[in-house]
This record gives C-alpha cells, structure tokens and sequence, in this order.
C-alpha cells in the first residue's frame, strides 16, 4: 500500500510554500521507510525550486539533507533494522551495476542516479525531498548516523557535509597546507571543519568579518574580508587550495590570483550563472581548476563516521514548517549561522 503523508511543496517557483498530501510509492522488498525527523535547507533547494538552474516539476517538495529513523523494511533489506538512525542526502537510487557504481561513485551513475526530488522515478513519479514526514528508498542508499551526532545536527552532513568532505579528501588537503574556505554558509561552514580537522591551515574568505568569531571557534586561524580594498592583491599566490562554495556570480580569475603556483581551486558552489575566466588565470602558474559533486554513498558514511571521531556537526538554526520561506529569504541574504533544519515534529 502507498503511504499518505504530509510534505511541504510549492505550486510553482514563487508560489509560498505549503503544507500538502503526498504519496510515497508501495515500499518494495529492498526499500527502507524513514520516519523524517529533521530537513536541512540547502542552497540547491532555493536553486531549484526557485527555476535558477532550469524549470523544476511542480508540485514539488525539495530538501536532500534527511536524518530520521527507520519505521519499517521490506522483506529482502539486509543492511537495516527499525529503529536504526539514518541519514539520506541527494540520491535515492542509481542501476547499482555500471563502471560508475561499482567504483563506489553512484553520483556519476553511467545510467543515470536519480536524485531525491525533481527527478523522474524509475516508475515515472516525480521524486520529492526530505520537507516531508517520511521517505522511502532504496536500502543502498542509506547512511548510518553515528550515535555521536544527533539527528538534526547530522541532517546537513547528507549534503553539505559530503560535498566538502570529498574534495578536501580527493585533494589531500593536509597539515602544512594554507587552505582557503571561500563562502562561510552551510557548505563553508562544514569546509572549515573539516579542513582544520585534517590538520590544514584554514582561513576564511568571507564578504564581511562578521562571522570572524564564529569561525575560529570552527576551526579557522583566520577570516579575510574579501570586500576590502586591496584584499586581492594582498593575498596573491597565498593558498595551495581554495574550496569555492560561493552561490553567486564571481569574477573567479580574481580568486584564482590567490593560490600558489601549482595550487588547486575546487568549485562545488553552482551560481545559475555560467563562469568565465581567462586561460591565462590557469596558465600562469599551472593552476587546477575542478569541481566536485555531492560524494558516493561508501564516501558520506565515511564522512559521517570521520565527523563523529572529530567531534563535528553543524550548526544549525532549527525552524518550523511555516517558517521556511522566511528562511529562504534569510538564506539567500548570508543571514543563517549556518544551516536551516526543519523540525518535521511541526507538521
Ligand atoms: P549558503 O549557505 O547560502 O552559502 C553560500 C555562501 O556564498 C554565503 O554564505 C556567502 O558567504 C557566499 N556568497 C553568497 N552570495 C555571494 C556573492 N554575491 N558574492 C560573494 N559571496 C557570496 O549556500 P550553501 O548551501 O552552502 O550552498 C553553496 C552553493 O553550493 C550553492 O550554489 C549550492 O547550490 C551549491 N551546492 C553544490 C553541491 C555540489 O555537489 N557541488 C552540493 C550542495 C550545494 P559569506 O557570507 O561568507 O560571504
Ligand atoms: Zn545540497
């Protein structure tokens, strides 16, 4: 039997949000149910929904950052019991067979993953995200959270959380290394903790000092404003790596002055808008430019389990179901120290 919930959805990109009925699919004998009890607010789900990155589907429901506890499993899952704390983040499924999955990189499936909300389903279904009571997927792709963590302080690891921790591990940023965090938001935030728990010399580039505090107690030796005069001068070839998590247009020559020769600049940050540089910014002194998507299932329970050992989570600002759109606004203004989480016990 499908199961009726309650989710939080809009009708179109400036509609509000609002509180709806929707169905989740009949589980199947390899599917977990999730009760949801926390959602975090990423800056994809603003993207999305607002048609930044393309028209969404709507009636949709976003939010990729899921962190509940199993209810119920179907006859054939092996991995998990009710009752088991869990986390999901921006996948729900993917063939589980092609070159891409079997590398542990379900993000990159060669037949295509299939995202947690406004994606097609394998049965034609649009997905819809964790704003909702609970979800059900495939027990693959479902993450343990450690004892270590409470719920809605993990929820951001799901999405936030894997995206920085996969470049600063692909690029083996280390002690000895002068690392910059640039964007001190729900991305930055965790980038910072979890660089200078690998021992890197972290400093944040951030518009303002206003966060300055908050980001030494992160972790950060230091914060910069990128806003005052001379900064990029100053600062020229300082950084053997840069994680961009910016949400908006830059001039990202600009930024790439920073680094050293040699040094790697990795952008997981996707403004709407599309990048320009010149090739000289990457010709004078061999510099990398790269990206990075989400992180593998084995990849994020890898990272939640490295963010218990080192005593990391997310700072959060729990909200209601009617508060959202509010924070959408907040979000989109830097104003959130640093992540939303909706508390689903409010629906
Ligand atoms: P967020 O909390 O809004 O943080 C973005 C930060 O970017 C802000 O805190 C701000 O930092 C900086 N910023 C915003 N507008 C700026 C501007 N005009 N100029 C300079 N800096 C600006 O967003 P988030 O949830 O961390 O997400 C960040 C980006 O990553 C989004 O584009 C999102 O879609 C993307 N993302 C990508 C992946 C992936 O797999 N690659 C995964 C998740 C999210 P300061 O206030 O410190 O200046
Ligand atoms: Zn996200």
């Amino acid at each position: 039997m499908p199961i009726t919930i309650k989710a939080l959805q809009k009708s179109g990109p400036t509609a509000p949000f609002q509180v709806t009925t929707i169905e989740r699919r009949d589980p199947r004998s390899d599917d977990v149910v999730i009760d949801i009890k926390a959602a975090g607010i990423c800056h994809s789900d603003i993207h999305t929904i607002r048609n930044e990155w393309g028209p969404a589907h709507f009636p949709l429901a976003v939010g990729h950052e899921i962190a509940g506890v199993v209810s119920a499993v179907g006859d054939a899952v092996t991995r998990w019991q009710v009752g088991d704390r869990v986390g999901v983040g921006c996948m729900v499924n993917s063939c589980g067979e092609c070159e891409m999955c079997r590398q542990g990189y379900e993000n990159f499936c060669l037949n295509g993953s299939i995202g947690t909300y406004d994606v097609e389903d394998v049965d034609g279904t649009i997905t819809q995200g964790g704003y909702s009571e609970k979800v059900v997927v495939n027990e693959r792709f479902v993450c343990r959270i450690p004892d270590a963590l409470e719920l809605d302080e993990a929820a951001p690891l799901l999405c936030a959380g894997i995206t920085t921790y996969s470049p600063i591990a692909r690029w083996d940023v280390r002690q000895g290394q002068k690392v910059a965090i640039l964007g001190l938001g729900g991305l930055g935030h965790m980038g910072v903790q979890i660089a200078a728990a690998k021992g890197a010399d972290v400093t944040v580039l951030s518009r303002t000092l206003k966060k300055a505090e908050v980001a030494k107690d992160l972790g950060a030796a230091r914060t910069l404003s990128t806003t005052e005069d001379g900064f990029f001068e100053q600062h020229a070839g300082e950084f053997d790596f840069i994680l961009n998590t910016i949400s908006a247009e830059i001039d990202l020559g600009k930024y790439l002055k920073l680094l050293k020769p040699f040094g790697v600049m990795a952008v997981v940050g996707a403004p709407p808008e599309a990048m320009q540089i010149r090739a000289g910014s990457l010709i004078g002194g061999n510099k990398v430019l790269t990206g990075s998507n989400i992180g593998g299932i084995a990849e994020t329970q890898q990272m939640l389990d490295f963010c218990a050992e080192h005593g990391l989570a997310a700072r959060i600002e729990k909200i209601g179901v009617d508060e959202v759109d509010a924070a959408y606004d907040r979000v989109v203004a830097g104003d959130v120290m640093f992540r939303f989480v909706i508390d689903t016990s409010t629906f």
